[in-house]
């Protein structure tokens, strides 16, 4: 699969415009519909997908975990996940030597400030980021120090952003 960097855009909103329209509701009934097979590749997926729509918005800032619904999860970060989970799908990332794949099962990780990389949670420096850039708000873009991590759990995916004081509320 090779898609352009436009259309993982627009496939990236859409996926992301659909989970924060999701509601407790919808997530139980979809829990209903969705067949959850044995361990073939489509009860794989299933049950992938089913943890994906669980799971997306939980964000970790440091020291605590706060469970949100996406719709809560502000829409910049949810759409820089969403997308960075399509790229790596689609093959459209750099990562690291241990060629983490899409489907699993192991977590992953990427970075606001490291697009277009998805590494293997051993590989964590390879989002290491210094300097001035590592003091950047990477939702407005304002330097900030101190700077607080935020972790979006997303699937299996754990995106990292780095926020201002006044981004972080
Ligand atoms: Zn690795
Ligand atoms: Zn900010």
């Amino acid at each position: 699969m090779n898609i352009s960097p436009e259309a993982a855009r627009r496939a990236a909103v859409a996926v992301s415009d659909l989970l924060a329209a999701l509601s407790p509701a919808d997530v139980a009934e979809l829990a209903r519909l969705i067949p959850t097979g044995p361990a073939t590749p489509a009860g794989h997926a299933t049950a992938a997908a089913l943890d994906l729509i669980n799971t997306a918005g939980q964000t970790i800032p440091a020291g605590r975990v706060s469970y949100q619904r996406p719709a809560d999860v502000p829409e910049w970060l949810r759409l820089a996940a969403v997308e960075t989970l399509l790229l790596h799908h689609a093959g459209q990332v750099a990562t690291c030597l241990h060629n983490p794949s899409p489907d699993g099962p192991k977590p992953i990780q990427a970075a606001a400030w490291r697009p277009g990389v998805v590494a293997c949670l051993a590989c964590s420096h390879l989002l290491r980021v210094a300097g001035p850039a590592a003091y950047r708000c990477d939702a407005c873009g304002a330097h900030a120090d101190p700077i607080q991590d935020l972790t979006l759990a997303l699937g299996p995916l754990l995106y990292a952003v780095g926020l201002c004081g006044r981004c972080a509320r």
